[in-house]
């Protein structure tokens, strides 16, 4: 641990805080370093492991494609990547999809698609309206998308074409796409590292309206919301909205790096030869593993993730230091009174691993973690919340 702690701080750019563990093996939702410590992985490396790590039918898919072939480029058609687009486009009604390797380039495609859809139309839109507290990624047009000041200083100037609005608020929509001429919006159902906040069923009902009326791109960035996470296949089905683009990335990965953005009727004729690629995209390894998981994301199990998230939402009801729950399946966020790091660095001594969003604990366990470590992991949890933090370490 000390010699890769050493060659991590001479050798990696310092971009993360990492936790003092380096895991070694892992299988489901139990971790284990080189100690022989266990832990119960409450994160699934941030909603990505959603069958845990080392799950054998994922674990067969991928082997399976990688006994053919890894690799053959966009240049020549590959069967993994055709039927995962066709199981995606059955289980969404979407129309179209193209395939990049991270929620950020997801993301990048749907801004692209938005300006393009306009730009056909001769319209003259390009403003992009996201949403105060968002969270789209980590390239420079998504960093504009991503409306925190935080993640925006050292970068000036912003890439152009996006104003941000107060979630919640459909009159300062309806304002600013008046305003601002806009030609699209992209939000997320549940802000995730904006911390857990979702939005409401009348004000999605309300984008969608205003939208409508003004012939704007709807995105939706299922990237941490999508594949089941929610107790829906994505979320914005919950909402009972019709989406022009969603992406999605993370869980549908299951460990392997995929971006997908699938586009609807309004917007399917939009990306043509030459507008857009990526030499990853689409990777069949990748692809296969994504098509294996797919079909996984059934009626039971997204039945099975909402019976869990009642147990936790219960379990956390009235517990000493809690102040809020919020959140949807097996995506929660617990506002505590405590620290949140505090909060992080106890349940790891503990032997249970959570996130953090802002200054909440957040929970995006695997979609599949067993009743016993989960009840586990709560008993640890509530019981590291409840601790009162001496006046110094506040
Ligand atoms: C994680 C995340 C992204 C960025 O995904 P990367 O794969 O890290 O590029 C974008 N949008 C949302 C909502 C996310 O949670």
């Amino acid at each position: 641990m000390k010699d890769i702690k050493e060659k991590d701080a001479k050798y990696i750019a310092g971009t993360y805080a990492r936790f003092p563990i380096a895991i070694k093996y892992g299988k489901g939702s139990v971790l284990y370093d080189e100690n022989g410590k266990s832990y119960i992985d409450m994160g699934s490396g941030i909603a990505v492991s959603i069958f845990g790590l080392q799950d054998d039918v994922w674990k067969e898919a991928v082997i399976e494609q990688m006994n053919k072939y890894q690799h053959t480029s966009n240049l020549y058609y590959t069967e993994p990547c055709v039927k995962l687009a066709e199981l995606l486009c059955e289980k969404t009604g979407m129309k179209k999809v193209f395939f990049s390797n991270s929620g950020a380039e997801a993301n990048e495609c749907a801004i692209k698609v938005i300006r393009k859809y306009q730009e056909d139309k001769k319209s003259g839109k390009y403003n992009i309206i996201t949403l105060k507290n968002s969270f789209h990624g980590r390239t420079l047009a998504t960093l504009a998308a991503t409306a925190q000041d935080e993640f925006h200083k050292n970068f000036l100037p912003l890439t152009p074409g996006f104003v941000a609005v107060e979630a919640g608020n459909l009159e300062a929509l309806k304002k600013a796409v008046k305003d601002h001429n806009a030609a699209g919006i992209l939000f997320e159902t549940i802000q995730g590292e904006g911390g857990v906040n979702p939005l409401s069923y009348e004000y999605v009902k309300g984008i969608e309206k205003i939208a409508h009326e003004n012939d704007m791109v709807i995105a939706v960035d299922e990237v941490q919301t999508g594949n089941g996470r929610t107790g829906e296949l994505y979320s914005y089905m919950g909402y009972g909205i019709t989406p022009d683009i969603v992406t999605t990335a993370k869980g549908i990965g299951g460990g392997l790096p995929i971006g997908i953005t699938m586009m609807g009727e309004k917007t399917e004729g939009v990306l043509t030869k030459g507008t857009h690629g990526s030499t990853f995209g689409g990777n069949p390894i990748a692809a296969a593993g994504a098509y294996s998981i797919l079909t996984r994301i059934n009626q039971g199990l997204l039945e099975g993730i909402k019976q869990k998230s009642e147990y936790i939402f219960e379990i956390l009801q009235g517990k000493k230091g809690i102040k809020s729950v919020t959140g949807k399946g097996l995506m929660i966020g617990i506002e505590t009174e405590r620290k949140a790091d505090n909060i992080v660095n106890d349940c790891i001594e503990k032997g249970v691993l959570v996130l953090k969003a802002k200054n909440k604990i957040r929970l995006l366990p695997a979609l599949n973690i067993g009743r016993t470590e989960l009840i586990k992991a709560m008993d640890i949890i509530i019981e590291c919340v409840a601790i009162e933090d001496k006046e110094e370490n506040n």
